[in-house]
């Protein structure tokens, strides 16, 4: 079977993204690279409920199927696309609600936490086009240059990482975004006012400034592992 490793990978990746609601049913898509080989989820397949077997091996180059018996996802172009664009090890695809939600109002997720240095700043909106087109797989490689996550307008959000545990953590991360900010702008509204009315205040960003001090931060202590004391 080729592919095995990311299989089980994609396979534990669609239950994860189901137990924390970001994935409904069939909506959304998984993929995984290795070298010119990816192994994509099935089109019409539950993704928490996915087997091994299941998922379909493509070839990079032009998408022709190696292995496997189910039709690849509808949206090969845009993982293919975004591969050739990024060089990516793996994309996560879902629906989930709050980034969803606020693609349909904004155009970008601004930078309300320093944890967003590294989805690489801002998250931009990709504008609509039809799912499974070259159209969309284009706005979406657009919305994702210089970022590990995007949003896309009327219908999710969409994430890469060099690992398949990467892209859901990143995919995540972008969810956590939007939902901090959806609440923070609700909550000024509510104390406020309308955002853009006199008196609105929008959500604060972080400056320049803060950013490349967090930056400067990260590089003297590392960020988001365990150190042992004294080292
Ligand atoms: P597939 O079932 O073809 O993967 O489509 C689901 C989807 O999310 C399209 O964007
Ligand atoms: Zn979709």
């Amino acid at each position: 079977m080729l592919l095995a490793e990311e299989r089980e990978a994609l396979v534990a990746a669609g239950r994860r993204l189901a137990a924390r609601g970001l994935v409904i049913g069939t909506s959304g898509n998984l993929s995984a690279r290795r070298d010119d080989l990816v192994a994509v989820t099935p089109t019409g397949a539950v993704i928490s409920e996915l087997t091994a077997e299941d998922l379909t091996v493509i070839s990079l180059a032009d998408g022709a199927v190696l292995d496997g018996a189910l039709e690849p996802t509808s949206e090969v172009p845009m993982h293919l696309a975004v591969y050739r664009a990024t060089g990516a090890g793996a994309i996560t695809h879902t629906h989930a609600t709050t980034t969803t939600a606020i693609g349909l109002v904004c155009d970008e997720v601004p930078m309300i936490h320093y944890v967003m240095i590294g989805l690489g700043g801002p998250l931009r909106v990709a504008p609509y086009a039809t799912y499974g087109t070259q159209q969309l797989a284009e706005h979406v490689v657009a919305a994702l240059s210089g970022r590990q996550a995007a949003l896309m307008r009327n219908h999710g959000s969409i994430a890469l990482g060099s690992t398949v545990a990467k892209s859901v953590d990143n995919l995540e991360l972008a969810e956590w975004c939007a939902e901090t900010y959806l609440r923070a702008a609700t909550l000024s509204a509510a104390l406020h006012g309308p955002l853009t009315g006199p008196g609105g205040v929008t959500p604060r960003e972080l400056t320049a400034e803060e950013q490349a001090d967090v930056i400067n931060q990260v590089l003297a202590g590392g960020y988001g592992g365990t150190k042992k004391i004294g080292k």
